[in-house]
């Protein structure tokens, strides 16, 4: 086995693996680390794995759409069908609902200009296209201590629908799609294998070195470590350049039966319901899954070590959830007891993810990934080898920032909005982005 290569990925990962595709379809041999035992075993696991468009920046908004073409078309995009299976974009759509003060403005305004349709629903028009939705406003969103929580609605709510919205059937099969294109241009991927430090050459990245004592060489090392990047940076010493800082935050998942004539196969849509601090994403075998979208009144569990968090749902957080669904879905029965997940999104200060290189030459990173960007990872791959490629042509991307043309779109992204030294970009500083 060699120890050297022209590329370094540490994380293999949905965004790792994407990396790694676009980095060794380009020509460099490109060895991929990982401390767990397969692509995708980490975070990506346990991703809700929505496919939507409803950010506060327009480079952010574009990256979901033209990221969106290349889910839509996977084997093309791949060059090539992963024997194991290949994941699914499953269309169905997705509503917002309107908070007092129009909270979808920013976003109706960036769609109108990118070209994303959307329809605009009244109250009368949201209730008929969702039979047994409770349209009644509650916001602010409240805990269930909180007797606030029982009062009745002020008033009926607006909503939009966007119909291009949808999920990917199997999060961690899309890294191992991912991992099985780049395998076709020679990648290799090594699991079971720890990152614990940094080999440096004339003030350069020249490697990494693994828990087993062994060195692994190259010019180029790309840190995606998701929930445990923060802590990789700090082991390479390059936190100080970095004005966005990113860490990991405990989330919890559930997934409930799906009220009856409201399942995936009935058509029934995403929803991101910000009027009562929670969204819903219908899945495959008539179930929902139930998430929180950060509301001021839940607590924030942010977590020192990504190895040591409890990874099971709280009963507190399950009875929050199950409570809000009933209170949206009137017809909605609460399980008794919860199933689903808690785990760990990698949140930057803003919500929006790094795409960067580093204050150390030759090592580069894609983290921050906010509780968002699986959507992005087959084009945070495209991304990071612009970047890498532009820094190996001698261009200084904190300088003159690498501009990328979408071609569903033919409108440039700047890659400067992804920068770990930008000023803090103004979102709605939740999971929504
Ligand atoms: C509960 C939840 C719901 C989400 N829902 C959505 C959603 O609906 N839509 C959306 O767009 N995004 C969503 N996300 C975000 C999205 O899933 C993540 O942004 C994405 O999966 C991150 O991929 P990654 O490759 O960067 O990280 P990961 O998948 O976490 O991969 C990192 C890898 O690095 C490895 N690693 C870590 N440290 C080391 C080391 N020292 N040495 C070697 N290997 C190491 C780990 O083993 C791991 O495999 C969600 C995330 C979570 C947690």
């Amino acid at each position: 086995m060699t120890d050297r290569a022209d590329a370094i990925v540490i994380g293999a990962g949905v965004i790792g693996s994407a990396v790694a595709f676009e980095l060794a379809r380009g020509g460099r041999s490109v060895i991929v680390v990982d401390k767990g035992p397969g692509p995708g075993t980490g975070s990506t696991s346990s991703s809700v794995s929505l496919i939507r468009f409803s950010y506060s920046t327009l480079d952010a908004v574009l990256a979901a759409w033209e990221s969106a073409a290349l889910w839509n078309d996977w084997e093309g995009h791949l060059g090539a069908a992963d024997p194991d299976g290949m994941v699914r974009f499953i269309r169905t759509g997705m509503l917002i609902f309107h908070t007092p003060g129009n909270n979808t403005k920013r976003v109706e305004a960036l769609w109108d200009e990118v070209g994303i349709a959307y329809e605009l629903l009244d109250s009368a028009a949201l209730a008929a296209r969702i039979p047994g939705l409770d349209i009644g406003q509650y916001f602010p969103p409240k805990r269930i201590d909180d007797p606030a929580f029982a009062d009745e609605a002020t008033s009926q709510m607006t909503a939009i629908f966007e119909p291009e919205s949808g999920f990917i059937d199997d999060p961690m099969l899309s890294a191992h799609n991912l991992a099985f294109a780049a395998r076709q241009h020679g990648a290799e991927f090594r699991f079971h294998q720890e990152v614990v430090g940094f080999e440096q050459t004339d003030g350069r990245v020249s490697g990494v070195l693994l828990a087993d004592g062994t060195t692994l060489h190259a010019p180029v090392v790309v840190n995606v470590g998701g929930p445990h990047s923060s802590g990789i940076n700090r082991l390479a010493g390059v936190t100080e350049g970095m004005r966005i800082h990113h860490r990991p935050l405990r989330q919890e998942v559930f997934t409930v039966e799906a009220p009856e004539g409201m399942r995936l196969e009935d058509g029934f849509p995403a929803a991101a319901d910000l009027d009562l601090g929670q969204y819903i994403r219908p899945q495959l075998g008539g179930t929902w899954m139930l998430g929180g979208t950060e509301p001021e009144c839940d607590e924030l569990h942010w977590v020192d070590d990504p190895d040591a968090f409890d990874p099971y749902p709280t009963v507190e957080q399950f009875e929050v959830s199950m409570m809000r669904a009933a209170r949206r879905v009137p017809s909605f029965g609460v399980p008794h007891r919860p199933v689903g997940l808690a785990a760990l999104y990698d949140v930057a200060d803003d919500w929006v993810p790094i795409y960067d290189k580093s204050d150390l030459p030759g090592y580069f990173m894609a983290c921050g990934t906010s509780g968002n960007q699986f959507k992005n990872a087959p084009l945070a791959g495209k991304f990071m080898a612009a970047i890498i490629d532009a820094e190996a042509a001698g261009h200084d991307h904190d300088e003159h920032p690498v501009q990328y043309v979408g071609p569903r779109t033919g409108r440039t992204i700047n890659l400067g909005a992804f920068s770990r030294r930008r000023d803090k970009a103004v979102t709605s500083g939740t999971v929504m982005g």
